[in-house]
């Protein structure tokens, strides 16, 4: 499989890197405004090759993406001195409205896998611009914030975090939801297995991984500026399942015609992925605080989505 990156700086550098080393993809190819650092980040994961899979790796112009089953976009578009967060979205949307005009122009049938942030936001207007149906325009949405719900959970248990199944829905940001009434670790609910194993979800360990999730990149962003190689790992995970047509399940942000009596908003559920992108949702079954709380998270994605002039 042929894939696309745009905007190969730290997230869509770790995105191809990430991809190498599954050898998911046969061909990658990076495009940057600046091409030169395009070229550099090609060459440097190139040398991995031997290490790893048989990827070619190449820096290239959107005429390149000829063929490409995916493209991911990655190019960031950083805030100005005094500009709001809705000046930013209208600027942001016209980057996209380029972007995605030349990768459609020469991958007319490519999945589109959005990166940038705020990742809901830019994956509805990416919808909205290209006009393209949902499910070919994906989000990386909670992907990352449900690994991280999975690793925390995993430690507590001392459980392999791929045999728990829980799930961030929502925002991939403050107001996302922890779905932590229809965690399941095996065949089991999470809360009766944490105690029969004598590690006991309480309020003060469910608090603790609440932090854990929700502040990460916070904290991740104090200590180093960014954060890439987790959203790069997702991100080829998702390569992975579209170029396997999988039918695997991953929490992922798409335009949904409806959720908690919300119409038409970005944001994330789990749903299963495969070579057409996303094929069918599978919501969890909430409690009622958990219910509000999605409600919530998905008005507020609404009204910024609204709020952005195309
Ligand atoms: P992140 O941490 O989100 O990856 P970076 O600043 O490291 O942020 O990378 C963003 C990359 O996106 C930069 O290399 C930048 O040149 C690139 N970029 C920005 N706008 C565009 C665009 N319109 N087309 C292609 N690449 C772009």
């Amino acid at each position: 499989m042929k894939i696309g990156i745009v905007g190969a700086g730290q997230v869509g550098a770790s995105a191809a890197y990430a991809v190498a080393l599954m050898g998911t993809a046969r061909e990658i190819v990076l495009i940057d405004l600046d091409p030169k650092y395009a070229a550099a980040q090609a060459e440097d994961i190139s040398h991995a090759q031997p290490f790893a899979a048989t990827t070619e790796i190449r820096a290239g112009h959107y005429a390149d993406l000829s063929g490409a089953a995916v493209v991911i976009i990655a190019a960031g578009v950083s805030q100005k001195s005094g500009e709001t967060r809705i000046d930013l979205l209208t600027r942001n949307a016209e980057v996209f409205r380029a972007v995605t005009g030349e990768v459609l122009t020469h991958a007319p049938d490519a999945i589109l896998l959005i990166a940038s942030n705020p990742v809901d936001i830019m994956t509805g207007i990416t919808q909205r611009l290209t006009g393209l149906p949902a499910s070919r325009v994906i989000g990386s949405g909670t992907i990352l914030d449900t690994a991280r719900f999975r690793v925390l959970l995993g430690q507590h248990l001392d459980i392999d975090p791929r045999s728990i199944h829980a799930y961030v829905l929502g925002e991939h940001g403050d107001s996302e939801v922890l779905s932590w009434s229809a965690a399941q670790v095996g065949a089991r609910d999470l809360q009766s297995i944490a105690a029969e194993l004598g590690r006991p979800i309480t309020g003060e360990v469910r608090a603790r991984i609440d932090d854990g999730v929700r502040n990460a990149a916070y904290r991740i962003i104090e200590g180093k500026g960014a954060t890439y190689y987790g959203i790069g790992g997702g991100l080829a995970r998702l390569v992975a399942a579209i170029g396997g047509d999988e039918h695997s399940v991953h929490s992922v942000s798409i335009m949904t015609p409806e959720v908690e009596g919300i119409r038409d908003v970005p944001l994330s559920l789990p749903r299963i992925v495969g070579k057409s992108g996303v094929i069918a949702d599978l919501p969890p079954e909430l409690d009622a605080a958990e219910h509000e709380a999605l409600k919530a998270s998905a008005q507020l994605l609404k009204d910024t989505l609204e709020a952005v002039k195309l």
